[in-house]
């Protein structure tokens, strides 16, 4: 029986081969590492074969060869997924890193296509090379590709002003578990005929297709970025902020981030070349940027809010950055801060969202309920206040068994801030998405009419069940 098995796969290697082309697919381990496992070292995978295609016709052709042998598939992009969703559990993978065409920048539609495989942060120079803003930003900006961008619904720190990926999406083309094509790469920003499909791609995190390609929103660039730093005493007065800022520069704040003093601690001691842009002992740091379409008036409407953000107390004090090299200081901590959790040891993490006006309930309820239920356990609290997302992470006590602590003795910990995320009317997971992370736990939060429609849109599109099993559902 286990021969059996063992020359079907062997039969179905050689197929995809011949298929693709020996630069396709591969078998070799130390190719196949590190696409096995999470960049934060938490999970290990497996996989029979390691398939790399690279045109929609090859992600088409290895889709029908998986279905015809009955085997399931694992799509992945930049692996830098926090959920524990791109890590195969052996399933045959699918990377699409090959696929990394510009297909068509469109720039009267303010639109371009592209292939799964394109890097963000080569998406975003394509943008510009047009005079346009490709506005989706993030930490792992420099190996997420738009697949997985689009198959996580990706937030990060533009949301406040330009949404979630979902929002920056036009059209897409996908491969639907049984090897068929669906174009829907329509640049349209206006289409009622029917069901708005590439929805349901957008944050499936690879449970009903592969997404091979996407046509994306393209924005005015803004003529100047203001970029502040403002110490504050509570995440309290961080929302008084926001709402000043908003009113302030009418509607340009495009980001507004809050770092804890321990987060800031920790960049600062594990990631090179960085320093704090204004020493103090205050708990708190906001991060500001306001995109302005002229350069004239622009530094005069962040001082003006920032003044009466001081004289009303709102801040302590404030730096504005007055270089390119002073705003990358400010956005290398702030970008840096998960990098330098993971140096400092394991962590329980949370990707929360609550309504903008809960944030500070939340950050304050939430700590106090992980000091009183953990002892010597630090919170770091970070992230996206102006839209309502945070990263609530808590460090184990000094001396305690991490692996322990992720793994069991924090668990209760993390059911509690999720308790209480849910009576804010709060979501457990932002941006991040489910994976394998947090599959029991949707099952259980959502109303069972929920994860019935859930199921059927899962049985509909992927009727065996091959897509990334285990995930989400
Ligand atoms: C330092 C750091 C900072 C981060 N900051 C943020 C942040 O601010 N905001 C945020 O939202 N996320 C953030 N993330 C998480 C991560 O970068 C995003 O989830 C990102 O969208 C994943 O893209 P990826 O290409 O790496 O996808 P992967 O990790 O490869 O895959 C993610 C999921 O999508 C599926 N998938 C991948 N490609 C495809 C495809 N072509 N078709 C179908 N399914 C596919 C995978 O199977 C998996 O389930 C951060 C991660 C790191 C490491």
């Amino acid at each position: 029986m286990a021969d059996d098995h063992g020359d079907r796969i062997a039969q179905f290697i050689a197929r995809m081969t011949t298929a693709l082309g020996p630069k396709g697919v591969s078998t070799d381990p130390v190719e196949i590492e590190p696409h096995i496992q999470d960049w934060r070292g938490r999970w290990k995978g497996s996989t029979p074969l390691l398939v790399k295609p690279a045109s929609t016709e090859e992600v088409s052709a290895a889709m029908t060869l998986c279905a015809e042998y009955g085997l399931a598939v694992n799509p992945q992009g930049g692996n830098s997924g926090m959920v524990n969703g791109s890590v195969p559990e052996g399933e045959v993978l699918i990377s699409l890193k090959r696929m990394n065409k510009v297909r068509e920048v469109d720039v009267l539609n303010d639109a371009m296509t592209l292939e799964a495989g394109v890097i963000l942060t080569k998406a975003q120079e394509i943008a510009d090379q047009h005079e346009r803003l490709f506005p989706l930003s993030l930490g792992a900006q420099g190996v997420a590709m738009v697949g997985g961008l689009i198959s996580t619904n990706a937030g990060g720190v533009g949301v406040l002003r330009y949404g979630m990926m979902r929002d920056l999406v036009l059209g897409i083309e996908a491969v639907l578990p049984d090897g068929r094509v669906w174009n829907g790469l329509r640049g349209l920003r206006k289409d009622n005929t029917g069901y708005d499909l590439k929805h349901l791609f957008i944050g499936a995190e690879g449970t009903l297709g592969v997404v091979t390609a996407a046509t994306l929103k393209l924005f005015p660039k803004p003529a100047v970025k203001e970029t502040a730093w403002a110490t504050v005493a509570s995440p309290q007065k961080a929302v008084e902020l926001l709402q000043l800022a908003k009113k302030a520069s009418g509607g340009a704040v495009t980001s507004f981030e809050i770092v804890p003093k321990l987060g800031l601690e920790l960049v600062l001691k594990h990631i090179p070349d960085t320093r704090d842009p204004l020493p103090t002992a205050l708990p708190w740091r906001v991060l500001i940027e306001l995109s302005l379409p002229r350069i004239d008036g622009a530094r005069e409407i962040m001082e003006g809010m920032l003044g009466e953000a001081l004289e009303s107390e709102i801040i302590a004090d404030v730096a504005i950055c007055e270089s390119e090299a002073q705003k990358a200081m400010c956005w290398k901590i702030r970008e840096n801060i998960a990098v330098a959790e993971k140096a400092h040891g394991k962590a329980l993490k949370h990707d929360v969202s609550v309504p903008v006006s809960r944030v500070a309930e939340f950050i304050e309820r939430g700590t106090a309920l992980a000091h009183q239920m953990q002892p010597g356990a630090d919170v770091i609290a970070f992230g996206h206040v102006g839209d309502g997302n945070i990263h609530f992470n808590i460090t184990p006590p000094a001396g305690a068994d991490q692996d322990r602590f992720v793994e069991q003795d924090g668990l209760p910990m993390s059911k509690a801030v999720h308790d209480l995320i849910a009576s804010l009317n709060g979501s457990i997971s932002a941006e991040h998405g489910i994976g394998r992370l947090k599959r029991d736990e949707l099952a259980w939060r959502k109303s069972a009419v929920e994860m019935d429609m859930m199921r059927a849109v899962k049985r509909a599109l992927d009727p065996d069940g091959r897509m990334n099993p285990g995930r989400v559902l």
